[in-house]
């Protein structure tokens, strides 16, 4: 039976529409894995597109592969400096919930993780998506208060949302400290479909999808500059040649003011660092998503056993990929006030992602004032989660010119009407969201 099946894999052409199974696992596991095709072609960049797509991080590629599949658009290119994936899609603590509170963010969200729940069938790839439970910790009256306002907005959302008593809480997460801690542990809003993903499998799956539907994904081509003529994007110039386009979207995260500046535009957003952090395989230890409420810390437990967890945002504006030690020593505080037992593993790396912080901390999904260029942008430390609804909505902008239902409050001239879409309620301050 092998030989025959080696037969068949012999025959099998690489290339296009090559689908993941179980079946294939094992053909290719008796090959030797040599049948695996390329997941996406590498093809040079055309001299015109309909639309290019500006940044192959996670937001990016889902935007072209719902503009392929959903809209039937086909001459699309996505831009990508680096390597696809090389951005905060690979980068986060891979997060995913809908536990907002405001009307704006909360239908979003809530649209974004049920595309999660069918994405590994959407996209026949395995995004690890883990619905574990995410739980936000509370310490105060004032916090329970605002934990049950919280919840009641998630339900009404059709959402999920439980309220834990300490007791309720120690019965699930026993290690927290209870009796001496700093900030007495009241008990916690449970959100039983957040969870985690396996974050550049995410980025890779979509890009496989559009990439299959004939979408060309072009890496190491840095956009350098956009062309504008009498009020109408015309294309972009780029380290690989000018590049005509139609449409332009920009993708680009924690560089959005940056291109932006290109076309002569001044986003209302600042960039920070956000850096994460892993420790050594540990033994299943951590079974939900945490969040502590007295401060930014949230932690889980990856499939390889890795405690990953992270904190706030550096507190200046800086395009580095890396952080500082203050934020460093402020996290392992943090984490040792709410579980003193993490004293005992060794973290063994740190990184820093560039976050497109907006003064409100909700994002832009919206055209500009320049015919044809459109931007995506303003994610915070909150985009990871967003990856499917924000792709899905910034290509129904793209493709009908109409804001998307779940996306319409994510407009630009918000900041100038004062409606703002402030979760933390914070004020107008980037890097306190
Ligand atoms: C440490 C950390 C932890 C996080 N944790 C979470 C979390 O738990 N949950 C959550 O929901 N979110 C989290 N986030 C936020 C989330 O990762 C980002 O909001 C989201 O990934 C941003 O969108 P993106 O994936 O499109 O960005 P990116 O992956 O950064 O994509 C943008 C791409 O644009 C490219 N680009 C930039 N300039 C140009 C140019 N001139 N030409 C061509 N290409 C260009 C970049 O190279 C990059 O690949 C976290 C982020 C970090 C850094």
């Amino acid at each position: 039976m092998f030989s025959q099946e080696l037969v068949l894999l012999g025959q099998y052409s690489l290339g296009d529409n090559m689908r993941f199974s179980g079946w294939q696992v094992l053909r290719q596991g008796v090959s030797g894995n040599k049948g695996w095709a390329p997941q996406w072609r590498n093809p040079d960049p055309k001299t015109e597109y309909d639309i290019v797509i500006i940044g192959g991080g996670g937001h990016g590629l889902s935007t072209a592969y719902y503009l392929a599949k959903e809209h039937g658009l086909k001459n699309i290119a996505v831009l990508e400096k680096g390597y696809l994936g090389g951005g905060n899609v690979g980068r986060n603590t891979t997060i995913v919930r809908a536990n907002y509170y405001l009307p704006g963010n909360s239908e979003f969200y809530s649209h974004s993780l049920k595309l999660w729940e069918n994405l590994e069938a959407e996209l026949n790839y395995n995004v690890m998506l883990s619905q574990r439970g995410v739980i936000q910790i509370f310490h105060s009256d004032g916090q329970r208060d605002a934990a049950v306002r919280r919840g009641n907005a998630m339900i009404n959302q059709g959402d999920d949302a439980v309220l834990l008593d300490r007791e309720g809480l120690r019965k699930i997460l026993p290690y927290l400290d209870y009796d001496n801690a700093r900030f007495p542990v009241y008990g916690g809003l449970l959100h039983p479909r957040g969870g985690t993903a396996r974050h550049d499998a995410v980025a890779w799956g979509y890009a496989r999808g559009a990439d299959q539907r004939g979408v060309d994904l072009i890496q190491n081509c840095e956009v350098t500059g956009i062309d504008v003529e009498n009020g109408k994007v015309r294309g972009v110039q780029t380290t690989r040649g000018a590049i005509r386009a139609k449409k332009v979207a920009m993708v680009v995260a924690g560089r959005s003011s940056q291109v932006a500046a290109m076309a002569g535009m001044r986003l209302p957003i600042e960039s920070h660092v956000l850096q994460a952090f892993v420790t050594e395989g540990l033994k299943p230890a951590i079974d939900h998503v945490i969040s502590f409420g007295m401060g930014h810390f949230y932690i889980s437990q990856s499939d390889k056993g890795g405690l990953v967890f992270g904190g706030d945002l550096d507190f200046y504006a800086s395009y580095a990929q890396r952080g500082g030690l203050h934020r460093k020593e402020q996290v392992m505080q943090a984490a040792m006030t709410l579980m003193p037992m993490i004293g005992k593993a060794r973290v063994l790396r740190s990184w820093g992602g560039i976050m497109d912080m907006t003064p409100d901390g909700s994002p832009i999904i919206d055209k500009t004032h320049i015919e044809g260029l459109f931007v995506n942008a303003g994610w915070c430390y909150g985009g990871f989660k967003a990856v499917p609804g924000s792709g899905k909505s910034f290509a129904h902008l793209l493709a009908t010119g109409t804001h998307h239902q779940p996306a319409a409050r994510f407009q630009l001239d918000r900041f100038k009407s004062g409606h703002l879409i402030d979760e933390e309620g914070t004020g107008a301050q980037h890097n306190l969201h």
